[in-house]
């Protein structure tokens, strides 16, 4: 499919490079001496890890995070300066690409270790969990016996609570800076992007944001400092008028209380815009914010928009999508408010 300037889908992501820059730059800031990293799984958690992985590495960043080979892969060829880690480790099935390129697998399980150090792998990352039960070698283990003879250039741990005052988190990070005394590495790395605001103790020598990067506020203290960086756009189909009495859309959950305006717009839950969204999403038009009426259908979204006169046809309209206010409204997570976004959105870095 070619597109050009006259043939371009209804729906868009505008995504905002500076914003995306400036978050790095006051996460690196927040992190203090260690280095700022970047998690890019998910397609760069639905922006695009291509162009985001440019942006930020045109910035400074260095240090990359994809959860599988598959990602990592879309990546290549991966310039000289950059560094790119595997955080789910090294299946059977990846050791062929694995061997063959420049990304690390971040090691996780003591399988996955003798995996590696059979084949001769060379430098690796190795991931201990220090109490999340999920991956990485469990800290209670002797952990320097079975990464004896790898080449680690970080060794990592993550938090499990890290958005909240949680007794968990210094435990973790005790437990995670007396094996970083026992085991030996290039660098150690424990902090995500709410575990950056938990202070220098927690910084290590890597840090390893997503969200925030994203316009995610990961603390409360986040807000203010963190930029919006997503905001999607969809095209009005039609301005039609709804009589008082009538019921709008699937299952005539809204009926206008008296005769309505009403734009329909060119996105719906297949684009990640869910039905946590109906009666509850906001949309910008002509100055002012407008309500979502009724179900989110699969590609079409009804708003109120009898108040903005002058909205018609072709109009474009910002879904409002700051990730806090949106994530109050949907009751989705920002981090799911982000990867759901869809396939159908063009993607425009501005
Ligand atoms: C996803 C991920 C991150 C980034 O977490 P955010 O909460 O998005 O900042 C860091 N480390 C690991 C191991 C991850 O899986």
């Amino acid at each position: 499919m070619v597109l050009t300037p006259d043939f371009t889908p209804p729906l868009r992501l505008t995504l905002d490079s500076a914003a995306l820059v400036a978050n790095w730059r006051w996460l690196a800031a927040q992190g203090g001496d260690a280095a700022c990293g970047a998690a890019i799984k998910a397609n760069g958690y639905g922006l695009g890890a291509t162009e985001v992985m440019g942006h930020l590495a045109q910035a400074g960043c260095r240090d990359f995070f994809v959860a599988t080979w598959v990602e990592a892969e879309a990546l290549m060829p991966l310039a000289d300066e950059l560094s790119l880690s595997v955080l789910h480790g090294v299946r059977a099935e990846d050791m062929a690409v694995a061997l063959a390129g420049k990304a690390r697998p971040v090691l996780s399980m003591p399988e996955q270790v003798t995996r590696w150090r059979e084949a001769g792998g060379g430098v690796c990352d190795v991931m201990i969990d220090t109490g999340m039960n999920r991956l990485g070698l469990d800290w209670r283990a002797d952990c320097t016996a079975l990464t004896a003879g790898l080449q680690i250039d970080t060794l990592m741990s993550h938090l499990a609570c890290a958005d909240e005052e949680h007794p968990l988190n210094s435990l973790q990070r005790d437990r995670f800076a007396a094996l970083s005394e026992a085991i030996p590495a290039k660098r150690y790395s424990l902090a995500n992007s709410a575990g950056i605001g938990h202070g220098a103790a927690y910084h290590f020598d890597l840090t390893r944001p997503g969200l925030a990067l994203y316009g995610g506020i990961a603390r409360p203290g986040y807000a203010g400092h963190i930029r919006q960086v997503v905001t999607p756009q969809a095209q009005v189909l039609q301005r039609r008028k709804v009589p008082a009495g009538d019921s709008i859309g699937y299952n005539a959950t809204f009926t206008a209380p008296q005769d309505m305006d009403v734009a329909i717009l060119n996105i719906g839950y297949a684009d990640g815009y869910l039905r946590g969204f109906s009666g509850t999403g906001t949309v910008r038009a002509g100055g002012r914010t407008m309500p979502v009426v009724g179900r989110v259908s699969m590609d079409l979204l009804i708003v109120d928009i009898s108040k903005a006169p002058d909205v018609g046809e072709g109009d474009w309209l910002d879904i409002i999508y700051d990730l806090p206010t949106a994530s109050a409204a949907s009751g989705l997570s920002q981090y799911e408010l982000l990867t759901g976004l869809g396939a159908r959105f063009e993607r425009l870095w501005i």
